[in-house]
Order: structure tokens, then C-alpha cells, then sequence
């Protein structure tokens, strides 16, 4: 066993060593402590042979128990058996692409990818699988006719899902694309970064690997970047596992720690951003500086009936407004004394971001039109304030 203090060191010696390693009185923290060791040692050969094995810690990419923690608390949010965590949303995404692939049976062919799909995802499947030979096929994913002739017409290893586009908000019908995918032998992978586990839970309808920007919702206070992909089956756990010790994709126990934390009050967070997602699109939709909302939560909206039928009475805590045209968007994004200019999602602060500028700068004025996102289209993303305050922002802003 080594010790960490002998009096026959030299001085130097006993200051590397000192305070380390100790055997720790009875006692043990209540929450997870940070664990920021990349190595762990043994007593015993045997037990280090195991470790090595993968029934213990031996190498921080290999694992770290304040990312076990982080993990075993995500694969419970989302109602699944195993989840591995990433560097980043867009990790976790790239992980599961590969994981479904290789239980799927070896390689990627052919993913049928959102037509709306998240902007960073689209450069993701263009820049890094497309020119590896897989076909990436788009589908508008509400239409499940649609989605049937892909299935029928190509042989589709993954089909890839959004709850909740972005800046549109579409509500796609999970059980009925995850039956559909399955009957034809592909695997479902979905992001379910917007939605969050609180509006719905893909794995419970038939997904096969559920990924998060658990920069968003999970962490909730915009300090920490992370990812999560949670699965329901071994083999999927294993591929990404595999992914994750030989590719590196790994976070930090820092962030593992942080969005733990941020995991407790994702329900209480969530629920209150939701109903006043609620109030606020409401409110908006009857101010005559504004033109159109788009929240799944109102009649008007092309999913309401899909959102009422499988949300389980919540419509997401994002929305998107048009001004109306005599609004001039310098003078109303200046005006905000409160709410955010800011180009992500999930916070505890109210947060609006203008796609045309952001999110969808990469596209010509008329792909963004052909995709219905005008210039004047003002995203948000509803914080854990006092709703009062956060409409009485909007109203100023509005004039
Ligand atoms: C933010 C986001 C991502 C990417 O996550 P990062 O943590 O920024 O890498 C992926 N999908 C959606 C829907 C997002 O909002």
C-alpha cells in the first residue's frame, strides 16, 4: 500500500505525497464529491487487472465517478438503463450516430435526418458522415407519409428525430416515427434537447438512443457545457462506452458535477418555464405589434393537435414571435431591460435570439423564407422569472 507520509523522505518527497491518499474517518458527503483524479490506484494486482477490465476505475476516460453520478441521474430523467456523457451537446450526438450504427451491425449507409434539423447537426452530417459515403436523406418528420416512402424506398439504418424544431417549434408524433423506423429494421436516435424529459420521454415511445446539449435544460444556469446520450439496452450502452474510451469525447468531472446539480431542479425548473411559455405566447398572441406565434401550446399553431395528443399537457418552454412589420427589431431588442439577447437555450434567465442572425445566418433570405423563418422572427427561450416581469418586458420592448 503506499503511504503518504514517511519521515525518512526527503522534504520535497514528503510534500508530493502529503495529505493524499488518506483513509478518511467514518462519514461520507451527502452529494458526490468532484472527483478530478485521471488515475486510480489499487492494493492489489488482481484488482487492478479488474478495474482494467471495466469493473472499476483505472483511467479518466475510461470513467470517473462524478461523471457515473451525472450519468446514473440522467439515464433516470429520461427513463432509461445507461447513458454516457460528452464534451458537448453536439458530442452526444456524434456518439450516438456511431453507436446506433455499430449495433445496427457495422456500418452507416443511410440516416433519414429532419429537414428543420438543428444548425450544427446539418454541418455535423454534411461535413463529417456525407463524405464518408452515408446517405443523408431530410424528411419534414410531421409528415409520416412522408417518412414511409423513405422507409419504403431506401434501406434506412437511422432515423434521426427532433421533439420540438427549432425556431418553428414542429411537434413530431415519437411513438408513431419510432414504430414506423422500427418495422423497417432502422434505429431511432433523438434530440430531445428542447423538448426536455419533463414535456416527453422518447425511450418510453420506442427510441433507441435519447441525446441532450446538456448545456440547455440539465445544467439550466448557463455555466457549463455538456452532453448526454441515455439508451435502454446493453449493447447500445457498450458501443457508446467503446466510443467514449477510444475516441475521447469525454467531459470533465467539473461539468459532470454542475449539471448533477442542475439535474434536481430540472423538474421544478422546467414546469414553471413551460406555464409561463404558456402565458407568454398567450399574451403575445393578442398584442398588435405582433404578427404571428408560433408555440405548439396555441390553436393556431400546425401541431396543436399533435401537441395535445402526446405532450401530456405541456408545450415546451420555447416559443417564436414575428413582429409585426412596422416594428423596427433594433428598436425592440434594445429596448429589453431584462430579457437576454443571446444564442442559446434553457436557461434560468428569459432569453430571446433572432434566427436570421444566429441560428440561421448560414442561409440565403430566401432558403430562410422557404423554410418560414422571416427576418423579423424573435426566439425565446422563457426563464424561471416572475411572469409578470417577463410580459412586462415584452410590453416595453413592444412599445
Ligand atoms: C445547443 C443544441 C445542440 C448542441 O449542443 P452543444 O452543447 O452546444 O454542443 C444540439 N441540439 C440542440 C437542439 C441544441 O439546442
Amino acid at each position: 500500500m503506499p503511504s503518504e507520509f514517511d519521515p525518512m523522505w526527503e522534504y520535497s518527497t514528503q510534500l508530493v505525497h502529503a495529505g493524499e491518499r488518506l483513509v478518511h474517518p467514518p462519514g461520507r458527503p451527502t452529494t458526490t464529491p468532484l472527483y478530478s483524479s485521471s488515475t486510480y490506484y489499487h492494493d492489489s494486482l488482481d484488482a487492478f487487472n479488474d478495474a482494467l477490465a471495466g469493473h472499476g476505475y483505472a483511467y479518466g476516460r475510461n470513467g470517473n465517478p462524478t461523471n457515473v453520478a451525472f450519468e446514473r441521474a440522467a439515464a433516470i430523467a429520461e427513463a432509461g438503463t445507461a447513458a454516457v456523457s460528452t464534451g458537448s451537446g453536439m458530442a452526444a450526438i456524434y456518439t450516438a450516430l456511431l453507436a446506433a450504427g455499430r449495433v445496427h451491425g457495422g456500418a452507416l449507409r443511410t440516416i433519414v435526418a429532419p429537414r428543420d434539423v438543428y444548425g450544427a447537426t446539418t454541418v455535423m452530417l454534411r461535413d463529417f458522415f456525407a463524405p464518408n459515403g452515408i446517405q443523408i436523406l431530410t424528411c419534414d418528420m410531421t409528415d409520416l407519409d412522408a417518412l414511409d416512402a423513405l422507409l419504403a424506398a431506401h434501406t434506412v439504418d437511422v432515423v434521426y428525430v427532433e421533439q420540438l424544431s427549432n425556431p418553428l417549434f414542429r411537434v413530431v408524433d415519437m411513438h408513431a416515427i419510432c414504430s414506423r423506423a422500427h418495422a423497417h429494421g432502422a434505429r431511432i436516435v433523438v434530440d430531445n434537447t428542447i423538448a426536455t424529459p419533463i414535456v416527453q420521454k422518447p425511450l418510453i415511445l420506442g427510441a433507441d438512443f435519447v441525446c441532450h446539449s446538456a448545456t440547455k435544460y440539465f445544467a439550466g444556469h448557463g455555466d457549463v457545457s455538456g452532453g448526454i446520450v441515455v439508451v435502454r439496452d446493453d449493447a447500445a450502452a457498450a458501443a457508446l462506452a467503446h466510443n467514449n474510451a477510444t475516441l475521447g469525447m469525454v467531459l470533465g468531472p467539473y461539468e459532470a458535477q454542475q449539471i448533477l446539480r442542475g439535474i434536481k431542479t430540472m423538474p421544478l425548473r422546467v414546469e414553471r418555464q413551460n406555464a409561463s411559455a404558456t402565458t407568454v405566447a398567450q399574451w403575445l398572441a393578442t398584442h398588435p405589434n405582433v404578427a404571428r406565434v408560433h408555440y405548439p401550446g396555441l390553436p393556431t399553431h400546425p401541431d396543436h393537435a399533435t401537441a395535445l395528443r402526446t405532450l401530456g399537457g405541456r408545450f415546451g418552454a420555447m416559443f417564436a414571435f414575428e413582429l409585426a412589420p412596422s416594428v423596427v427589431l433594433e428598436q425592440f431588442v434594445e429596448r429589453l431591460r431584462m430579457i437576454l439577447m443571446v444564442s442559446t437555450l434553457g436557461d434560468i434567465y428569459t432569453m430571446v435570439s433572432i434566427p436570421a442572425l444566429a441560428s440561421h445566418r448560414g442561409l440565403t433570405p430566401d432558403e430562410r423564407a422557404a423554410r418560414g423563418i422571416s427576418d423579423q422572427l424573435i426566439r425565446v427561450s422563457i426563464g424561471i422569472e416572475a411572469v409578470d416581469d417577463i410580459i412586462a418586458d415584452f410590453a416595453h420592448a413592444l412599445g
